[in-house]
């Protein structure tokens, strides 16, 4: 299948990717243009989860594209940035759905656990008979869940027992299968456990209201007296700095699909510009109708460059979590500014779900805030670059 220029990829850098590359990309976007994107206003506005994309995504071969064991052909980073970016100009929520499962989930065991705990889960949540999330974040530990995690871990014999509140997780209220990150009692460490969420004790209620990112189930879960074996708990992870390497990777997804919601608002303003008559003219003919767009361009072909190079770094291993931070910061930093070019050059028809801007502009703010807010990032970055950590 031919993969043709998207308008958002200014300087042409996604048909530099390979014959088969290029291919994967052309056919993933076929399924989203056919059979996701009719359906995302109306999912949108209903705060629902579309679950027939699970088995349609991995038939696509998205999910679980950085494993030997599940994926179809070596991937490079640059390569999956592309894939962040191909769901996310479509649609912020599906591009979340995939990165939670493929890059939290099956990131933190693929990266952390045993031999047969890859074996055990890592294809079935890659082939859609499973769904993953990544219980991290708490009522009162979000920014610093590097020290301030409140989940207990108790080791009893051969098994473990969990206490503890989870917030804002993504898929938690349906999925099959929860990475859970808490303290052990015994040495104070965060370590993570793989817990299938049918575990009694386990429960998960759906956080409502959301402006942002309405597709994406996020839960509220409660975890009582919950009971793993040992051979749950993933072997790699014995401090907090493990947990970070899995952000570190995730967080170099999330400014990919960062560029991704761009450049779907700028797309949509573009056409938009190009149809909608003023004046007697299409609008696309007034010069501060272009600024908008030309200013939108700027900003995606700054940050698309930059998660490119950053890609290249993790593909010869030298990314550290300053780099995935930095870009996390500015691709945000980048989006929130582009899509609200996008929505302005709509007019009124920019803040209506229909013309699809509206979306994009509303989904911005959710990924803004997670997998690290900008100030955090900054920090990292700041901490970095002069020595000193100003956290506190
Ligand atoms: P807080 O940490 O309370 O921060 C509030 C504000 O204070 C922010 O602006 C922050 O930057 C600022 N701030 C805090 N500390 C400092 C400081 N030292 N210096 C300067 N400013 C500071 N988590 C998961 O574990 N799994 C998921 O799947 C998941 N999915 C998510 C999906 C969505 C849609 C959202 C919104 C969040 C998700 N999160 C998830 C949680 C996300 O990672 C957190 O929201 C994020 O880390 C920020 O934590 P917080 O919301 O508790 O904000």
């Amino acid at each position: 299948m031919t993969l043709t220029q998207l308008h958002g990829d200014f300087f042409g850098l996604e048909m530099l990717l390979t014959d088969q590359e290029k291919d994967f990309l052309a056919q993933l976007r076929s399924y989203l243009e056919r059979d996701v994107k009719p359906h995302v206003n109306r999912l949108w506005e209903a705060a629902e989860f579309p679950q027939d994309i699970v088995a349609g995504l991995a038939k696509c071969g998205v999910m679980g594209m950085a494993f030997p064991e599940t994926r179809r052909f070596e991937t490079s980073a640059v390569f999956r940035g592309w894939v962040a970016l191909e769901l996310a100009r479509v649609d912020a929520s599906v591009a979340t759905y995939v990165g939670v499962n493929n890059g939290l989930a099956m990131g933190s065991i693929g990266e952390l656990g045993s031999p047969e705990q890859r074996a055990e889960w890592l294809p079935p949540l890659s082939d859609g008979s499973m769904v993953g999330c990544f219980g991290l974040t708490e009522p009162l530990s979000g920014s610093d869940s590097a020290q301030g995690l409140r989940t207990t871990a108790e080791r009893r014999g051969d098994e473990w027992v969990l206490n503890g509140e989870k917030r804002w997780i993504g898929n938690g209220t349906w999925c099959d299968v929860c990475v859970v990150w808490a303290k052990d009692v015994a040495d104070n460490k965060v370590k993570g456990f793989i817990v299938p969420t049918s575990t009694p004790g386990y429960s998960a209620k759906p956080i409502e209201g959301k402006i942002s990112l309405r597709i994406v189930q996020n839960a509220h879960i409660t975890l009582k007296d919950v009971v793993v074996p040992e051979s749950n708990r993933l072997p790699g992870a014995n401090s907090f700095a493990d947990t970070a390497m899995v952000l570190r990777l995730t967080r170099a997804e999330v400014a990919w699909a960062a560029v991704g919601v761009a450049v779907g608002a700028y797309e949509a303003a573009r056409t938009y510009a190009l149809e909608r008559e003023q004046f007697g003219v299409p609008i696309a003919k007034h010069q501060l109708v272009q600024h908008h767009l030309v200013t939108a361009l700027g900003l995606i072909t700054s940050a698309l460059t930059m998660v490119r190079e950053l890609s290249m770094m993790q593909d010869s291993g030298t990314m550290g979590d300053e780099h995935a931070a930095l870009a996390k910061a500015v691709t945000t930093i980048n989006m929130r500014e582009a899509v609200a070019h996008g929505r302005e050059a709509r007019g009124g028809n920019g803040i209506v779900l229909e013309y699809d801007v509206a979306r994009f502009f509303a989904d911005a703010e959710a990924l803004y805030s997670y997998e690290g807010t900008r100030e955090m990032n900054t920090l990292i970055v700041g901490r970095a670059v002069t020595g000193h950590a100003a956290f506190v």
